[in-house]
C-alpha cells in the first residue's frame, strides 16, 4: 500500500472527510467512522507507517507521539478520569484492516476483557 492511495495518507491530505479531534506536525487524531465507544478516535502518524511491526529503534518515538496525542485527546474529551483503552491491531489475526499504524482511543463505557 503506498500512501497515494492510502485510506488514512487520504484523511490527512483532507481528500477524505473527518471529524479531527487532534492535531500537531507530526500526528493526526480523528473520530473513528464506526465508533465501538462514546468515545472511538485514532491517531496516526502524518508519516506512513505500515503497522507497529514497523516500529523500529529509530522510529519509536513517532509512536510515543501517538500516546502523548490520545493521552491529551482523552483529557480533551473528557474520558480521561474514569479510564479508557488505547489499541494498537497488528496484521489479519491483530484485526487490522487499515494498513497505517493507528491507536484507538476507546471510553466512556466500562470495557472489560474480553467481551469489551
Ligand atoms: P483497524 O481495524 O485497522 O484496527 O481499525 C481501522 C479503523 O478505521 C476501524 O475502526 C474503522 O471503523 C475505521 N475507519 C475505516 N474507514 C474509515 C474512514 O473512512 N473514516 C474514519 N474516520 N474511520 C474509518
Ligand atoms: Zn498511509
Amino acid at each position: 500500500m503506498s500512501a497515494a492511495n492510502c485510506l488514512f495518507c487520504r484523511i490527512i491530505r483532507r481528500e477524505i472527510p473527518s471529524e479531527v479531534v487532534y492535531e500537531n506536525e507530526k500526528v493526526l487524531g480523528f473520530r473513528d467512522i464506526r465508533p465501538q465507544a462514546p468515545v472511538h478516535a485514532l491517531f496516526i502518524p502524518k508519516k506512513h507507517v505500515a503497522g507497529v511491526r514497523e516500529i523500529d529503534g529509530q522510529s519509536a518515538p513517532e509512536f510515543g507521539d501517538l500516546v502523548l496525542a490520545a493521552n491529551e485527546s482523552a483529557s480533551k474529551l473528557g474520558v480521561s478520569g474514569k479510564g479508557y483503552r488505547l489499541v494498537v491491531n497488528q496484521g489479519a489475526d491483530g484485526g487490522q484492516t487499515v494498513d497505517h499504524l493507528h491507536v484507538h482511543l476507546l471510553g466512556g463505557r466500562p470495557m472489560a476483557w474480553p467481551t469489551g
